[in-house]
């Protein structure tokens, strides 16, 4: 049986422990943290669940996939709600400080095209051109591009691909703000559209227009919500993993990939070589190993410098996606100004941009944030009368702005941006009293993100998704100088977001197997070892 060592019990860590267990694997997980879900983890507070990362359930088709491969469905392990509206935008008040009224996403594409309309005549027309592209481009990056581990061109060499080109071509080299700017004029749609570039740590100038396929998941699809949120997929992804035999462990800090002596690619994962709670060092001997821990930490802190595929020069070319100040808040009282998720988006766009990506880095002041009110569709996330806010402000990716803290305790830089994201929502959605009804709060900060997740940069959630850090650009699963080792998670291919967690499980798969095969794979049965 293949003795597999698996680095760091996040999203992907558990998503390849599973499916590598069902292949007959004798998988080990270890995870440093002394609870699983790394960046997708728990909060609890005061009677208050707090997911500490991803909202959003997009891209359900990846969810129904993955747990086809287990032998099971989305419906079997998660309750899904769908949410309508689907989000709610705040725009910067009224010259006289009134809130301006919000932009309510609905569900349903039909009833979106008529709010676009509603701001711009005309809009209906174009979005309904911009989905069907947006939705062509989605099923091709499933079928060719997600779950392709580009270890032959064979794949791409097809002619529907060929035949695409052109407008591929087109959607690569133009910025996904100046493809939105061409079809729609009214400030807001445009956010809309571009908002997918954020969500994929970039900004709308330097992301490529091939994203605009964002926009197919949450306008056309809609977008859903685990019951219990992310937290209980976490858990069921983790309980599938240790029903197909795979142990997990927590408190197990990896200090070492340990390889055979021997120079090129005859060097070998032997093992690795980690630290339990009481500092005991151990060794767990491996034929494979596979880091799903942040890549920058796997590649120059795990590995000895000859055995290093992306060594620390490497990462100076690349560009970290943003950091985050997170407020969670409980809050006494009913919300209803607010939807399941809310956006808050400054008019001035570019210079918030700038502030994070730019070359005098910054918290932005204003900030557009983002905020989800779990508690509007899941009763057990807040107590009785109470609503639960999960506050997300994009700040630059630098862990010396310090960490958070519970009640305000964290550090200057940190508090700040918490206060100020606060009585902007207060402002923005109109709910004078928000401060005064705040009965729990936690903040988080990039120096949170540096320590816990061994995060590159303190970033919330890894290079950005510009061009040449996307696809066969971004770093992909295998160690290009030790056999044995493979890389899962969002640093690594395809990307950012808990669906690609899921996918970059798959390719760790398919290269263990010398699957060369570009789409999603075949469920198989389960190995009777
Ligand atoms: C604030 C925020 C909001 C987000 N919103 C969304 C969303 O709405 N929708 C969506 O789909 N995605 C969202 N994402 C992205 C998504 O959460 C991440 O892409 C995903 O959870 C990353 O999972 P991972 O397994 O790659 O990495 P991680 O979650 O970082 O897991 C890596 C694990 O490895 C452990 N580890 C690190 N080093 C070691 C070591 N030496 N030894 C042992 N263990 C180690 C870490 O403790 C961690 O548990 C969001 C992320 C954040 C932070």
């Amino acid at each position: 049986m293949t003795r597999t060592v698996i680095v760091g019990a996040g999203v992907a860590g558990l998503a390849t422990a599973a499916l590598l267990a069902r292949q007959g694997h004798d998988v080990e997980v270890f995870e440093r943290g002394d609870a699983i879900g790394g960046r997708a983890g728990s909060v609890e507070r005061d009677g208050f669940r707090f997911d500490a990362g991803p909202s959003w359930y997009l891209m359900p088709r990846v969810f129904e996939h993955f747990f086809e491969l287990l032998g099971t469905s989305s419906a079997e392990q998660l309750d899904l709600r769908l949410l309508d509206p689907a989000y709610s935008v705040f725009s910067e008040p009224r010259p006289d400080g009134s809130p301006t009224p919000p932009l309510t996403v609905p569900y349903g594409q039909e009833r979106v095209e008529e709010a676009f309309e509603s701001r711009e005549p005309g809009a209906r027309a174009a979005l309904r051109a911009y989905l069907d592209s947006a939705g062509r481009a989605a099923k091709m990056a499933e079928r060719y591009f997600l779950y392709n581990p580009y270890t032959r061109p064979g794949p791409l060499l097809r002619r529907d691909v060929l035949r695409a080109l052109p407008e591929l071509a087109g959607l690569l080299t133009t910025s996904l703000a100046s493809f939105v700017a061409r079809r729609f004029r009214d400030p807001v749609l445009r956010q809309v559209l571009g908002y997918p570039a954020v969500v994929l740590g970039a900004s709308p100038a330097s992301a490529p227009a091939i994203y605009h396929l964002m926009s197919a998941l949450d306008l056309a699809e809609g977008v859903q919500y685990p019951m219990g949120g992310f937290w209980e997929l976490v858990q069921r992804i983790a309980a599938l993993a240790e029903a197909e035999g795979a142990r997990i462990t927590t408190g197990a800090d990896v200090t070492a990939i340990t390889t055979s002596p021997g120079a090129g690619r005859r060097r070998r994962v032997t093992g690795v070589d980690w630290r339990s709670a009481d500092g005991t060092v151990r060794h767990a001997a491996a034929d494979v190993v596979v880091s799903a821990a942040d890549l920058h930490h796997t590649e120059t802190r795990l590995l000895p410098p000859a055995a290093r595929t992306h060594p620390e020069r490497s990462w100076r070319r690349r560009v970290s996606g943003p950091g985050a100040v997170l407020v969670l808040l409980g809050v006494r009282g009913a919300l209803p100004e607010l939807a399941h998720h809310s956006l808050f988006f400054t008019r001035d766009w570019d210079a918030n941009f700038d502030a994070i990506f730019g070359d005098a880095p910054r918290v932005p002041d204003p900030a557009s944030i983002y905020v989800c009110k779990p508690s509007q569709t899941d009763p057990t996330v807040a107590p009785e009368g109470h609503e639960n806010l999960f506050v997300l402000v994009p700040v630059p990716a630098d862990p010396a702005l310090g960490r958070g803290g519970p009640d305000g305790s964290g550090a200057p830089a940190i508090e700040r941006a918490a206060d100020a994201a606060i009585a902007q929502i207060a402002r923005w959605a109109g709910i004078p009293d928000l401060e005064d009804r705040v009965v729990v709060r936690q903040s988080v900060g990039p120096a949170d993100f540096a320590e816990r997740y061994n995060s590159w940069s303190g970033g919330m959630l890894g290079p950005a998704h510009i061009l040449r850090q996307s696809a066969m650009f971004r770093p992909q699963n295998q160690s290009r100088r030790v056999a044995g080792l493979y890389y899962a998670g969002a640093t690594t291919a395809p990307g950012v977001g808990v669906p690609m967690c899921l996918i970059s499980a798959e390719l760790v798969s398919k290269r263990i197997n010398s699957d060369h095969s570009s789409g999603p794979t075949s469920p198989q049965p389960r190995s009777t070892r």
